[in-house]
């Protein structure tokens, strides 16, 4: 499937949609989810254009995975979640809806449910 640029996440990386953003560097954003699957649940995005992790050059995947471990320690630390998931999905059949790769990062705590 071809890159959507309509898709939600290519907005707020014009400028086009709102978001909280908590990260930025030279190849990554870093915002709150809109539906958080628990408290200080963070997405982490490259700015290149891709759909899924099977297009993102290594260049970019490496800096998108050092981009996402920065980011988890510091929403981990933040609100002192004593455990921390990151996902994700490639594929509608996976569950992935925005067809811009990104990385879930979930602060956990035990006994908490989750829909991914
Ligand atoms: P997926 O199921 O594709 O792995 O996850 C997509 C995520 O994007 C979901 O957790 C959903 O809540 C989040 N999301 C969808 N639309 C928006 C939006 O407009 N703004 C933000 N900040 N998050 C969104």
């Amino acid at each position: 499937m071809a890159y959507d640029n309509n898709n939600i996440f290519a907005k707020i990386l014009r400028g086009e949609a709102p978001c909280f953003k908590v990260y930025e560097d030279e190849r990554n954003i870093a915002f709150m989810d809109v539906m958080p699957q628990s408290e200080g649940h963070t997405l982490v995005i490259p700015k290149m254009a891709a759909e899924n992790i099977f297009d993102l050059p290594p260049d970019d995947a490496a800096s998108l995975i050092q981009a996402t471990q920065k980011v988890a320690a510091a929403v981990k630390r933040a609100i002192k979640a004593p455990g921390l998931m990151i996902a994700q999905l490639n594929g509608a059949e996976a569950g992935q809806t925005v067809f811009h790769i990104h990385m879930h990062v979930i602060p956990r705590w035990s006994g908490a449910d989750l829909k991914l």
